[in-house]
């Protein structure tokens, strides 16, 4: 089915009121990814500093979960004990990182501090030691590494993030194959489609309208000539290689009202097979069920092994009764596999920011990873315009700047 946001729920988040608190306790970094929009300015945080934002998220973001990002976060000497504090808080805290230093010791405290799980970063664009060359097909195997790992731990949960960019496209459905393979262990897959500025082409202006040096920007480069992938050609691919994956919900843009910002599918499987995907009237009762009786939206299921119970929505979600449809017609062909355990697997798809014609960022609306700076809520993609020119940026095409009139410096 095409992409139509009247199909789709759209998420009932906002700025107050969030499934997710995106918490940066380090811009240090043991790998140099592509897609990477931090850079090394200011070095870890304090956990003084590191508790007042937990704090501040509580207040002022009510997440379910905060995601501890950075920089990479198991570089943080503390780190154990912002899983902690955030735990006795009372939200879920997940860690997001490249797992280089992943070990099945440091797991087992991360669990006894409190940990919920991880989402770990992995595409060809890092540059990995030992896995340099190597595509998003062969990536599966470090990624099946530690999702082994995770699995036996016991308790946590994995998703797995990767860039899009151009040249990787194609590859997307390898990665899907292997999630698929893995639905027992890995709860969920993200997309994130690759975007970059360049200085070629373009120009910034601060606040005061004055131009600053774009190139400052770890993510700005001198050129890019590829036409950048879209968030509703990622969902065709994998819909075209997958047709029981169908999209439950999205959040659109703040300027574009045609953008699918976020875009995500909860799929419905066995280890054997996926059956197919729960429909929007399913994420909206588990948005507004869970905000109901925690006060918090949903952002990850701790527990992806859902069981049948999930049928029980059926006669309200159309989509989930396809799906029972197709599990049932292979329980009735396999009566064995009525005892085969049925998880919940999401695929998000996240279009980072595009710069429309007048310099302005259609940014993600309601944005998920919104992080604390200066006492402040914002978009963690942009915090460096922040770090290093006081505020976000405004960019235009350098061809667009009024032309020096001849002979008018004379
Ligand atoms: S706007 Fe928010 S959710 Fe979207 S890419 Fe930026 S930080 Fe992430």
């Amino acid at each position: 089915m095409p992409l139509d946001k009247r199909n789709l729920y759209r998420m009932p988040w906002s700025m107050n009121d969030n499934a997710i608190a995106w918490l940066e306790v380090t811009d240090i970094c043991n790998l140099r990814c592509e897609g990477c929009y931090r850079q090394h300015l200011t070095g870890h945080k304090t956990l003084e500093q590191i508790k007042d934002e937990i704090r501040f998220f509580k207040q002022w973001r009510n997440p379910d979960n905060v995601s501890i990002a950075g920089g990479e976060p198991l570089l943080h000497p503390q780190i154990m004990d912002v899983v902690a504090f955030i735990a006795e808080n009372g939200m879920k805290p997940i860690v997001l990182t490249n797992a280089v230093t992943f070990s099945p010791q440091l797991l087992r405290e991360f669990k006894r501090a409190g940990l919920a799980g991880f989402t770990i970063h992995i595409d060809s664009h890092q540059g990995r030691p030992h896995w340099k060359d190597k595509n998003e097909k062969d990536l599966n195997e470090l990624r099946q590494q530690y999702a082994d790992m995770v699995a036996a731990e016991k308790g946590l949960y994995v998703i797995f993030n990767s860039t899009v960019y151009p040249s990787t496209f194609h590859e997307i459905p390898d990665v899907v194959r292997w999630g698929h393979a893995n639905m027992d262990r890995v709860a969920g897959l993200v997309f994130i489609t690759y975007r970059t500025a360049t200085t070629t082409d373009n120009v910034a202006f601060d606040l005061h309208s004055q131009q600053v040096d774009l190139g400052r920007l770890s993510y700005v480069r001198d050129q890019f000539d590829e036409r950048f992938v879209t968030s509703p050609e990622v969902y065709q691919l994998i819909q075209d290689n997958f047709p029981e994956y169908e999209a439950s919900c999205y959040l659109g843009g703040t300027m574009v009202h045609s953008s699918f910002k976020w875009l995500a599918a909860a799929l419905v499987g066995s280890r054997r097979k996926v059956f197919g995907s729960v429909g929007k009237q399913t994420m909206e009762v588990a948005q507004a069920g869970h905000h109901l009786f925690s006060g918090t939206y949903l952002a990850y299921l701790t527990k992806s092994r859902v069981g049948a119970k999930i049928f029980l929505l059926c006669p309200w979600d159309p989509t989930l009764r396809k799906t029972w449809r197709s599990w049932l017609g292979d329980v009735v062909r396999h009566p064995g596999h009525l005892f085969d355990p049925l998880y919940i697997q999401s695929i998000g798809i996240i279009q980072a920011p595009d710069i429309q014609p007048d310099g302005r960022a259609d940014m993600c609306d309601s944005c998920p990873d919104m992080t604390v700076y200066d006492g402040k809520l914002i978009n963690s993609c942009r915090m460096d315009e922040y770090r290093l020119f006081g505020g976000f940026l405004s960019v235009t095409k350098r061809a667009n700047l009024p032309q020096p009139e001849p002979g008018g410096d004379r």
